[in-house]
């Protein structure tokens, strides 16, 4: 028999939109359950990027001195090579914000220490290793979920089951949410090269014939991202590692002395390229945010930033009404609606760059000419505002209106503490 338990909300999926989520209406003193299916936050390189919009708020939470003593770096501006032609892409130190600066730390310090800041309210549960496998639904409704825990299968009860899973959410499929998808022309191969003192500190994008390199300074190494056109690591590989060292030492000459780290394809990964959206966000008794309503583009590097922000924004708007135990569709529907727009926007622009910038440069077996906007972009530095803006700030942005609970406002059974599963 599964085990069973009742949260005012279930969130499928720890990553940065799930937990801040969770941390949000913990907060607040909803009743709140993250199921997170691996044992631990380390996995894949999926962006280790914390703009200046989300390191705002963190500040408005009261957390930004805390989070800022755990190792990062910090990056004020993003540089670029096209071809011969070297500028700054970005440059954050004119934001109206706290931190002008995009903040690098390994996505597991994050997450782990939204865990912890949760941890602080009585009415936050996490469960690693957790995997949500279905919804359970009731005369249309969706009214909770199934997971498979290490103990055995979970069934959670809840007005409220929030499809934070990803990409692949399991959740937005087993609800039947239609997905519109966009496309993408390529796909990264991630791995890292170590760093010496000497090296440029700054992230560096390389574009030349026919290559796209990204080299993120994580201190001692390089997170390093070779862009390629999508479906053709087969052929990559097939001609050989020896060229593909060779490729990266042509693209990053100062490491050429280290490209002979990578001596088999293994540490090289592969992470797929995907840009797509939901129609729908919700159906009655569930919401998708993040990626898994919205899987974005790694161009700009603002997929985490846009997930924090999703969440932000439902907790706003769904607290209040998770505490009454009155989650109706139209509060679900307002939760889309002040999403939707930034969002569209944000990937009208990936996918421009997409298909006018990456595709014609993965394509080219001769030099390209910068397009006419980097070309302005190096010429009058203001302009690098513009980006910095869009990347740093993105378009709508939310701040935490949800309020601090004190322990007055909550249920008997979560004055003393949280219950256990
Ligand atoms: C190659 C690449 C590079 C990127 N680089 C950047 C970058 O530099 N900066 C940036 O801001 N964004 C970047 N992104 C985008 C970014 O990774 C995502 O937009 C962001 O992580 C979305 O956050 P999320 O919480 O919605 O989803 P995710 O981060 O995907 O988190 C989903 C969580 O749900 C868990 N999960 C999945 N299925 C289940 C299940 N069935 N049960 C329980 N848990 C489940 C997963 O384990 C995961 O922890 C990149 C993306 C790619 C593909």
């Amino acid at each position: 028999m599964p085990g069973t338990i009742s949260v005012q909300c279930c969130i499928a999926g720890g990553g940065p939109a799930g937990m801040m989520l969770g941390l949000l209406l913990a907060r607040a003193g909803v009743s709140v359950l993250v199921l997170e299916k691996h044992a631990d936050f380390l996995r894949d390189f999926r962006g280790d990027t914390l703009h200046p919009s989300t390191l705002e708020i963190m500040h408005e939470l009261g957390l930004l001195e805390r989070f800022l003593r755990l190792p990062h770096q910090k990056v004020p501006r993003i540089n670029a090579r096209f071809g011969e032609l070297e500028f700054t892409v970005a440059d954050f130190s004119h934001l109206p914000t706290r931190c002008r600066y995009v903040a690098f730390m390994p996505q597991w310090d994050f997450l782990n220490f939204l865990v912890e800041a949760g941890s602080q309210h009585p009415t936050f549960q996490v469960r690693m290793s957790a995997e949500v496998t279905n919804l359970i639904e009731d005369g249309g409704s969706v009214v909770g979920l199934c997971a498979e825990m290490p103990s055995g299968p979970l069934e959670v009860r809840t007005p409220l089951v929030v499809g934070a899973d990803g990409r692949h959410s399991i959740v937005r499929t087993c609800a039947g949410l239609s997905v519109e998808e966009f496309g993408a022309p390529m796909d990264v191969l991630w791995f890292r090269l170590s760093r010496k003192a000497e090296d440029p500190a700054d992230p560096m994008g390389r574009f030349d014939v026919g290559r796209i390199f990204i080299m993120l300074n994580r201190g001692d190494y390089w997170q390093c991202g070779f862009v390629i056109a999508k479906g053709s690591l087969g052929d990559i590989r097939a001609q050989g590692l020896p060229l593909f060292r060779e490729s990266v030492a042509k693209l990053a000459p100062f490491a050429a002395d280290r490209v002979h780290e990578l001596q088999d394809w293994e540490p090289v990964k592969l992470l797929t390229v995907q840009v797509d959206r939901l129609r729908q966000w919700y159906r009655s008794g569930l919401l998708c945010i993040g990626d898994a309503a919205h899987a974005m583009s790694p161009v700009g590097g603002v997929g985490i930033n846009l997930a924090i922000q999703d969440a932000v924004a439902t907790a706003n708007l769904l607290w209040q009404p998770l505490r009454d135990g009155r989650v109706t569709e139209a509060d679900l529907a307002k939760v889309q609606a002040r999403r939707a727009w930034p969002t569209q926007i944000t990937q009208r622009v990936q996918l421009i760059i997409q298909n006018r910038v990456i595709s014609r440069v993965l394509g080219r077996k001769t030099p390209l000419a910068p397009p006419y906007a980097l070309r302005l972009l190096a010429r009058l530095p203001f302009l690098r505002r513009i980006p910095a803006r869009m990347i740093g700030l993105g378009v709508r942005r939310e701040h935490p209106r949800t309020p601090l609970c004190t322990q007055a406002y909550l249920s008997p059974e979560h004055r003393s503490g949280t219950p256990a599963l």
